[in-house]
């Protein structure tokens, strides 16, 4: 039996940090990559991406994706193929094969001794858990330290390809003076109204966080300032719409800073920020554009 027909040439060796992943690889791709099943054609694609990406980082995710603890690559390696002959030998001893999952789980916990306490819980249900974990209660948008950690690896993956990434921040206006006068209640209900405009307005490859409690950040992965400009206006056009016939008038104000290869997570924090001081200097309820992103040694 092939255990791992998928991983049979797996590209250069890549270093520990490699393990840093955006979205995690799935189950169900494990499963595939582990010969359970036969892979459809679009998981083949996704498949042979994923290992021209992440070469022998692979192992790592799959471990990941089957234990939720993190491996380093050259040892999720190790245990992969330990794995993979553990599961032979318990399909010659039960007469029938207990797939990757099963295996996995009693050759960690029982054999390498590597995890304790383990429990059973549902790929869905796990899945609901570590969204909403990573989630605002209020907005539903990425909160800082998920966002932040997805910027980071966003930088980190695009600088490695010479591609660009450019940070929004958005800042509502005077909203001290809205709660005031309207509530915190209201005040609520205004920022999660705001925060669905800038979801709606991003681009399904652009990632939205709740960055501090009425400022928020969307990151545009191999893309310049034009494109974050437009992204700007477009959330500052639909703010205001939304609004105009609304006893809150509410507005915001943003900043743009576009991030060239390899610039430093907080080096693009700071000239957005910049750019959203300037634009609440100039008046409010408009966008800025920070003219470079500087380094800071
Ligand atoms: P500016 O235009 O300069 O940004 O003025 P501002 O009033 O928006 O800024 P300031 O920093 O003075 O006030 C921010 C307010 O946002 C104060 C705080 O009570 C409110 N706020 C922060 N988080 C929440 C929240 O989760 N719910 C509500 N209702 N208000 C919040
Ligand atoms: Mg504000
Ligand atoms: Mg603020």
């Amino acid at each position: 039996m092939t255990l791992a027909p998928h991983l049979s040439t797996p590209p250069a060796d890549q270093t520990l940090t490699e393990t840093a992943r955006q979205a995690p690889l799935e189950l169900r791709l494990v499963l595939a990559l582990a010969g359970e099943r036969e892979l459809n054609a679009r998981e083949q694609a996704q498949v042979e991406k994923l290992q021209a990406e992440r070469g022998e980082g692979l192992y790592a995710d799959m471990m990941y994706a089957l234990t939720h603890k993190s491996f380093p690559t050259k040892q999720a390696k190790i245990l992969w193929a330990e794995i993979s002959q553990h599961r032979a030998e318990l399909l010659k001893k039960l007469g029938r094969d207990p797939g990757i999952p099963l295996a996995a789980h009693d050759y960690l916990t029982n054999v390498a001794g590597l995890m304790k306490h383990t429990g059973l819980i549902e790929e869905q249900k796990f899945n609901l858990l570590a969204t909403t974990a990573c989630r605002d209660g209020l907005t539903g948008l990425y909160d800082k330290t998920t966002f932040t950690r997805l910027l980071a690896e966003e930088l980190h993956r695009q600088g490695r390809y010479q591609r660009p990434v450019t940070l929004v921040l958005a800042d509502i206006d005077h909203f001290k003076k809205l709660n005031d006068t309207f509530g915190h209640a209201d005040g609520d209900a205004v920022l999660a109204q705001v925060a669905e405009i800038i979801a709606q307005a991003a681009r399904s490859t652009d990632v939205c966080g709740r960055f501090g409690g009425e400022e928020f950040a969307v990151y545009l992965p191999e893309v310049g300032a034009e494109a974050g400009a437009r992204l700007a206006e477009r959330i500052r056009a639909n703010v205001e719409q939304a609004f105009a016939t609304t006893a809150y008038l509410c507005t915001v104000s943003l900043g743009v800073a576009a991030g060239q290869p390899g610039v430093a997570l907080e080096d693009l924090v700071r000239a957005a920020d910049t750019a959203l001081y300037a634009s609440k200097h100039a008046g409010r309820n408009r966008f800025s554009l920070a003219t470079e992103v500087v380094t800071q040694v």
